[in-house]
């Protein structure tokens, strides 16, 4: 709907990897996995709800279907959004905080180790970046930056607080599609 949808398409394709944008609910039915990307979460919901994808997209989260949320896809997935009412899918039991750099440092890049990826570690970009506040449950930790939780995972959702499709590093689009062909076997 709006944001690096263009970019995640790219990466997909370099996994070697067919990808469609998603416009319209009956889309839905032929893809086996949903990658949020990032942009502007107020406005990717309410896209998502002119065009009838959001409880569309709800739906076929709750019965499973893998889901990558970035960014503002990651803020989308969570259940709680600190101070604030606009909508969500709510499919992770994540507490997140939008802008959590603050204006300060709105953007920079970090290497980040994330254990599930192996031992090289990762080029993250943030862009006014969110971050998981509280992980309850089921929620696994892939990935912090300093104190902060910017990589987690819940069953077949998985939450980046930054922008892996903006580096040539393909190794988390990797790790979804492995949950996806999970999923699908
Ligand atoms: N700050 C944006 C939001 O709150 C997220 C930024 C991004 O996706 N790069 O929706």
């Amino acid at each position: 709907m709006q944001g690096a949808f263009r970019e995640h398409q790219q990466a997909l394709t370099g996994c070697g990897v067919e990808s469609v944008q998603i416009r319209r609910p009956e889309q839905l039915a032929d893809v086996d996995g949903l990658i949020i990307p990032g942009g502007e979460s107020t406005a990717i919901a309410k896209l998502m709800i002119n065009y009838d994808l959001f409880e569309r997209v709800k739906e076929l989260g709750e019965k499973g279907m893998p889901i990558f949320g970035t960014c503002a896809g990651m803020i989308l997935l969570a259940r709680e959004i600190e101070g604030s009412d606009q909508p969500r899918l709510g499919l992770m039991e994540i507490k997140v905080r939008r802008n959590a750099y603050g204006r300060q440092v709105d953007s920079f890049e970090e290497d980040l180790e994330i254990p599930v990826l192996g031992k090289e570690p990762f080029r993250a970009v943030f862009i006014r970046a969110p971050q998981i506040l509280e992980a309850k449950n089921n929620v696994e930790v892939l990935a912090r930056q300093g104190e902060k939780i910017v990589l987690a995972q819940e069953g077949n959702f998985l939450a980046a607080a930054f922008h892996p499709e903006l580096t040539d590093d393909l190794r988390l689009h990797k790790y979804f599609l492995e949950i996806v062909k999970k999923s699908i076997a």
